[in-house]
């Protein structure tokens, strides 16, 4: 992975364990005796891929009415594509969504893709314009030549919520890595989707264009740190972690 054109800093091949939720701690924190108020919350569901030479994760969320959003598709190879395309289909899920967190090749590859086959619209920051329009001189550069996304652009505002049905994302704005980096919070489940910020026990790069570590360290102390620590945290790169976890044993983030 040294060669990667995205590569996050190296992580540990070991297994790591994360916190576990157990059910002592879930009645501990929030049991009520009145059930008659309890309302079932609706919750998104994770699908996750592992895509192209960079090992990139493209996250699929979907909610009940099987409803689903595409978040950094990175499929690159034609065996790809159709592992994606399948994996939906056979959920039987209808996608209404396409979301970059942010714009370098890897997360990029397979736009072109997702809007031909559901004729979605991405939807990025506006400070990602740039890194887009930059990510096929890129993959030249890392001998993956793609065809970029030429479709309509919908730009996402920070503090803006996202619908899926009735399900909300909301847009927190975390640059560092990339100037218009975006995490997706889903706060009635419990997670966020990351892109290259934060990663299991690491950080993504400062040295691409737009980078920058002391921005980067302050988003993830003002827009992750600040989430319940057991919120899990599904990366760019690399496997799921949760905030608790990384406060105490992100080596590049001190937490606060
Ligand atoms: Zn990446
Ligand atoms: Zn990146």
């Amino acid at each position: 992975m040294a060669a990667s054109p995205d590569s996050y800093r190296a992580i540990s091949d070991k297994q790591v364990k994360v916190p576990v939720v157990t059910i002592e701690t879930i009645f501990a924190g929030s049991y009520r005796p009145d059930f008659k108020s309890t309302k079932k919350q609706s919750m998104l569901a994770v699908k996750s891929f592992t895509f192209s030479p960079v090992q990139e994760n493209t996250y699929v969320l979907y909610n009940e009415q099987k409803q689903c959003c595409i978040i950094d598709p990175g499929c690159y190879f034609p065996e790809e594509r159709d592992e994606l395309k399948t994996g939906i289909e056979k959920t039987g899920l209808t996608p209404v969504l396409l979301l970059n967190t942010h714009c370098h090749l890897d997360h990029v590859f397979g736009n072109k893709f997702v809007h031909d086959t559901w004729r979605l619209d991405l939807h990025i920051h506006p400070n990602e314009k740039p890194v887009l329009d930059f990510a096929p001189q890129s993959g030249l550069m890392w001998q993956l030549p793609f065809d970029n996304y030429e479709g309509p652009l919908v730009y996402l505002k920070e503090g803006n919520k996202i619908k899926i049905g009735e399900d909300e994302l909301e847009i927190r704005f975390t640059p560092g890595h990339s100037p218009g980096s975006v995490s997706f919070y889903h706060e009635a489940g419990g997670f966020i989707i990351g892109g290259d910020v934060l990663f299991n026990r690491s950080i993504g790069r400062t040295d691409l264009p737009g980078g920058s570590m002391e921005t980067l360290v302050q988003s993830i102390q003002t827009q992750f740190f600040t989430l319940p620590d057991e919120t899990k945290v599904y990366s760019g790169h690399g496997p799921v972690t949760t905030v608790g976890f990384e406060k105490m044993n992100n080596p590049f983030v001190k937490m606060y």
